[in-house]
């Protein structure tokens, strides 16, 4: 028997609606992803956009984005974007569509980056972090709320199955907010949700302000055990598989992530003066503030505004966060201890992309990815999610949100594709592992006195293994099974044929 198990990072609404329209195949290959395109656009009339979102080209065999050209030949009457985190190559019937060319001029305020062919200045189609500017329209079929409702039920359903009794949603939309408020409102919330609302950075400060004053106001963010309104979060950088996380030292000249300037760091979208005032509001306001930071750079920054903020007053009882953290070092790790700053991080990463990244960074660069043994070693809090972001099922959605084998991650640190663990140094015990996904997390939400460890006055979410945890095989701690789940002392969840 375990403590309920809880996630410290997931976009549960969006993950659940990724497949309403159509199921989409895994594609583990570049000719799988034109193929996909391909079939899209002859199921469509000519001219409707066929966009593909989220499929990582370093997870791909080739490790490359598909170029403009071949997205032009596999779908030569419908423009199409092929976008993956906040980077997209776009068809040239897209670009055309979008009205960006040679001459196109990025509108002020808007931190986008266009790649050109450096002679002609023709756009190659490569764009980071556009989507304002990228014109496409949804050609699938629309959700009405029930839908909405209906399939992130199932979803947290399935959550259940895996022994997940809580979430934290991880980047929470207004509408996404009212999902979770009426689930709650017809007893259908099967994981307790702590939410994290998104806050657009970019947006005028005024605006931010009014946003989470209303936000303060909310009846949902005084406490109740099944749906708090408790974080704010924003995007600092871009991502560690689409080549724009926000690194210390150049990223370095890569085909793989189409950099060609070697002094190239990654993107970083908010400047030091807005996002100390942004990590201000969101903590001086009662709210548990974090970003969107996966590089060491970004991590590095996000620390700089906590320590601004903490000479103002001490920032300690907020629990401020860095979500992701990929990339840090000894300082940094020092300074979230000295501060009280928590870190919440998601070990599939380090499974699905530690081969690709070994590759681009080298090993010694890699000496505090996800340095789990180290941050338990100095006393800063660190919890463990999926950073779930599409489709359902624990083991085919992107990322997987199979708890057991984010744990087994942890304790092995064994990247896929390659047989050799990832700096081994930093594994972690079982009792740690399992720490991550329970009162670790508990802590990252302030609940630490609700949940998280199986003791009398606490909220009675277990669950119940097929074996022991602690003493089975190493390589079957990923496999583990959940026999039943209790929430609050109910049962959610059992397993057919037990
Ligand atoms: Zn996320």
């Amino acid at each position: 028997m375990l403590p309920g198990l809880i996630d410290s990072h997931l976009h549960a609404v969006d993950s659940a609606m990724y497949e309403f329209d159509h199921r989409v195949p895994d594609m583990e290959t570049l000719a799988d992803v034109l193929k996909y395109v391909k079939a899209r656009a002859d199921s469509l009339p000519t001219g409707e956009w066929v966009t593909l979102s989220q499929v990582f080209i370093t997870r791909l065999r080739e490790q490359r984005y598909p170029t403009r050209a071949e997205l032009d030949q596999a779908a030569p009457r419908n423009p199409v974007v092929f976008s993956t985190g906040p980077d997209a190559v776009l068809s040239s019937l897209a670009l055309k569509l979008s009205g960006i060319d040679k001459n196109y001029k990025v509108p002020e305020g808007v931190p986008c980056r266009i790649e050109r062919n450096p002679e002609s200045r023709e756009p190659t189609g490569m764009l980071r972090n556009c989507s304002p500017i990228i014109k496409s329209k949804p050609s699938e079929k629309q959700p009405t709320r029930e839908d909405f409702l209906e399939r992130t039920k199932m979803l947290l359903a399935d959550y259940n199955s895996v022994g997940i009794t809580s979430i934290a949603d991880g980047d929470t939309s207004d509408e996404q907010v009212e999902i979770f408020q009426q689930l709650k409102e017809s007893g259908q919330l099967s994981c307790r949700t702590f939410l994290v609302l998104h806050v657009e950075a970019s947006d005028p400060f005024d605006q931010i302000a009014a946003r989470v004053h209303r936000a303060a106001q909310n009846p949902l963010h005084q406490y109740d055990n099944l749906l708090w309104l408790r974080g704010i979060k924003s995007y600092l950088d871009g991502g560690m598989l689409t080549g724009s996380a926000y690194m210390l030292q150049p990223w370095g000249i890569s085909k793989v992530y189409s950099i060609t300037d070697p002094a190239y760091r990654g993107m970083r979208y908010i400047e030091p003066d807005p996002l100390y005032k942004l990590a201000r509001l969101a903590l001086e306001n009662g709210f548990q503030f974090t970003v969107h930071a996966v590089g060491d750079g970004a991590v590095q920054a996000i620390m700089e505004a906590y320590e601004r903020v903490n000479k103002d007053f001490p920032v300690r009882d907020q629990r401020p966060c860095i979500t992701h953290a990929n990339f840090m070092n000894a300082d940094i790790i020092r300074k979230m201890k000295e501060l009280g700053v928590v870190a919440n991080l998601q070990p599939d990463w380090l499974y699905l992309d530690g081969a690709t990244l070994e590759k681009q960074f080298g090993d010694e660069r890699l000496a505090y990815f996800q340095p789990y043994k180290t941050l338990f070693d100095e006393g800063v809090m660190v919890g463990g999610g999926s950073d779930h972001m599409q489709k359902i099922g624990s083991l085919r959605s992107i990322n997987p949100y199979n708890p057991f084998l984010g744990m087994w991650i942890t304790l092995t640190r064994q990247p896929r594709w390659t047989d050799r663990p990832l700096h081994p140094e930093q594994r972690i015990t079982r009792e740690q592992a399992i720490r991550l996904y329970t009162l670790n997390n508990a802590y990252l939400t302030f609940e630490e006195k609700q949940k998280g460890s199986l003791e009398t006055n606490k909220l009675a979410d277990f669950i119940v293994l097929d074996k022991d945890i602690l003493t089975c095989p190493l390589d079957e701690v990923k496999d583990l099974q959940v026999e039943q789940t209790y929430l609050g002392g109910r049962l959610i969840y059992s397993r057919p044929g037990s």
